[in-house]
């Protein structure tokens, strides 16, 4: 930071309007000094409540110009600490800037505020037989801002594709207080598609204070199968099989008895006993559905499952999502504490993943929860431990470190939509060479020279992260 803190918040109290929204007291500030990864805290010197893009510009433009660094923040749900602050750092919250702006049924699009809610925009899509397809568990508090920033996934991701294939223009403030406008409303560009490179990039390019977003129909038809098999592997085998005869599911989820066991203590979904839960869900034309559902039941018979559920009811649908989306809160009932990880590994390693995951999992003692979107290989494994144990965070830290190093070394990747954040910031060693953390360095440095954007996450070595505790500690 360059200038005294007084003397910025003096000059952000000054800022025409938003001034009056600089919040600094103790008890303010504490929600804002983590995020959903509890383990790091860390105060910001404010928080900055915003309600425009305007605002926005102003704010980060006196950032820019005294040396402050700045984290954007939507609904705090990231589990990588990617909305943690820097000591010394603001936060700019962006809560208040939740409108739908616009629907637009024809051409399929909505054009919202950064801190609009997930499933608000599937509200607002409704009444024209449309939705906002990418569905992450959390999509009922996190923010389309959040999303784009992480590249964020869900269940459904699997035929629709992530965050960023349904993003078709932003309006960007850069890290020195310039509004920018990328992309458009169509897909049809000149030039470098400068949106893809925002989106995913975890704010280190600025903040994003509108989007045009791609909707899709709400199909005609939809079915959910339900089955368990007797094994992770068995069930990895049968989702290989599925997506081997060329069918596509919407959704293909995979949960263990752990997970199972505890989705069945919280929400009560009911779900058959067995080693390994499968969740596919089919969607599009009635005809193509029933056919295709024909194809995908008999795969599942040849590949062993045990009792099998097919239903359209909305609301045995709903049940069944209910139990796998409230997995990771619902694990609180297994352990005091747990670890997401959010690691990737192809599709046809998956069950080479699970069977080591199980015996590293044996080897340290810790037992793993295994939730995961089993057509596109992202695996969440849950890590429980208690964190008034002696020593053990770090020993689950240290399981979450082998595991995302053994997704590397299968061919896989460290995150697969939660993000690197302050949390996996030493794995990206693991996936990339110095010359490629260089170029991804200068490419942020021609943007933000101050790295101010956002600073500490994803590119920066730990060392310059200062005071941030890894144990919770604040400082
Ligand atoms: C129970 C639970 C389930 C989850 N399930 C999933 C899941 O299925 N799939 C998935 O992908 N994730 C999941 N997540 C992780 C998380 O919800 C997502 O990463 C989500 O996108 C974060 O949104 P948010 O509004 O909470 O963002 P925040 O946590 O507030 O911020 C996340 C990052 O985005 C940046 N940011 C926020 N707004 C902007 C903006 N306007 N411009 C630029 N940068 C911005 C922040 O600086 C930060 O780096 C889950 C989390 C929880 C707690």
């Amino acid at each position: 930071m360059d200038t005294e803190p007084d003397k910025f918040l003096t000059m952000l109290h000054a800022l025409d309007g938003v001034g009056e929204r600089v919040l600094t007291s103790g008890a303010e500030l504490a929600a804002f000094g983590s995020d959903a990864l509890t383990a790091f805290y860390e105060r910001p010197l404010a928080v900055v409540v915003v309600e425009s893009g305007e605002e926005v510009a102003e704010v980060v433009g006196l950032c820019h110009r005294e040396g402050v660094p700045f984290v954007a923040r939507g609904s705090g749900t990231s589990l990588s600490g990617g909305s943690l602050p820097v000591g010394g750092g603001i936060v700019i919250a962006l809560n208040r800037m939740n409108r739908v702006l616009s629907v637009d049924p024809d051409a399929r699009t909505a054009v919202v505020e950064p801190g609009v809610i997930n499933l608000n925009v599937s509200a607002a899509a409704a009444p024209h037989g449309l939705a906002y397809a990418p569905d992450p568990s959390s999509q009922s508090v996190c923010t389309i801002g959040g999303n784009l920033a992480f590249n964020s996934g869900g269940a459904h991701c699997l035929k629709h594709g992530m965050t960023a294939n349904h993003i078709l223009g932003l309006r960007v403030v850069l890290p020195d207080g310039e509004t920018v406008e990328l992309g458009g409303d169509s897909t049809e560009h000149v030039g470098p598609d400068w949106t893809a490179i925002f989106t995913g990039c975890e704010g280190l390019f600025g903040i994003a204070v509108e989007a045009t977003l791609r909707l899709v129909p709400v199909p005609e038809s939809v079915r959910t199968t339900l089955t368990v098999f007797d094994s992770l592997e068995r069930a990895g085998d049968a989702v290989a099989a599925i997506v081997g005869a060329g069918l596509i599911p919407v959704a293909m989820e995979i949960m263990d008895a752990l997970a199972m066991e505890a989705a069945e203590a919280s929400v009560k979904p009911g779900y058959p006993v067995g080693e390994a839960l499968l969740i596919v869900e089919l969607e599009g034309e009635e005809a193509v559905v029933e056919e295709e559902l024909g194809a995908v039941e008999g795969l599942l018979r040849e590949c062993g499952c045990g009792e099998m559920r097919t239903t359209a009811d909305p609301d045995e649908r709903a049940l069944i999502w209910k139990g796998r989306k409230s997995a990771f809160s619902a694990v609180g009932w297994l352990a005091p504490d747990y670890i997401v990880q959010d690691g990737v590994v192809p599709r046809t390693r998956l069950g080479e993943a699970l069977r080591e995951i199980d015996r590293l999992s044996a080897e340290r003692g810790i037992r793993v929860a295994n939730v995961f979107h089993a057509g596109d290989g992202n695996l969440h494994p849950l890590i429980l431990y208690d964190g008034r144990e002696e020593g053990a965070v770090e020993r689950a830290e240290e399981l979450a470190a082998d595991i995302l190093a053994l997704c590397v070394e299968l061919g896989g990747s460290i995150t697969g939509e939660h993000g690197v954040g302050v949390e996996k910031r030493e794995y990206m060693r693991l996936m990339f060479s110095a010359d490629d953390l260089a170029l991804m360095e200068d490419l942020r440095a021609a943007v933000d020279p101050g790295r101010l954007a956002n600073r500490g996450k994803m590119l920066t070595p730990p060392a310059e992260m200062g005071a941030t505790s890894a144990t919770g500690s604040a400082s």
